[in-house]
């Protein structure tokens, strides 16, 4: 069994295990107006683009519905169509670089397409 070895998201668990994070960071960040801040990179009408400010590998993000909802199942047909177009773009953009895309509910599942 292979690891991924990524020592950078020991401050993200640590803050985690404080309790001092926010209790939804995707509707935290999403409320906030500084995209740079919360590395909000894209916000469509029902979606929005965020690295992951803890990435598992280079070029991690995720695309979130505003909605607060944890499984794709509960998105609306709506969120999941612009879900799937903003991953379209995400990837064309992304495979420049020869990285992963992945799409996200707030509950933190990732699903890889590549
Ligand atoms: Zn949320």
């Amino acid at each position: 069994m292979d690891y991924i070895w990524t020592p950078w998201r020991y401050q993200y668990m640590k803050e985690a295990a404080s309790g001092n994070q926010p209790e939804c960071i995707f509707c935290e960040a999403a409320a906030r107006e500084n995209d740079a801040e919360t590395l909000i990179v894209h916000r469509g009408e029902k979606t929005f683009v965020i690295l992951n400010r803890f990435p598992y590998t280079s070029g991690h993000v995720m695309i979130v519905p505003y909605a607060h909802v944890a499984e794709l199942n509960l998105c609306e047909s709506g969120t999941l169509d612009e879900m799937m177009q903003l991953a379209q773009r995400v990837e064309t953009a992304l495979r420049w670089l020869g990285t992963c895309v992945c799409t996200c509910c707030h509950a933190g599942s990732a699903i890889p397409t590549s």
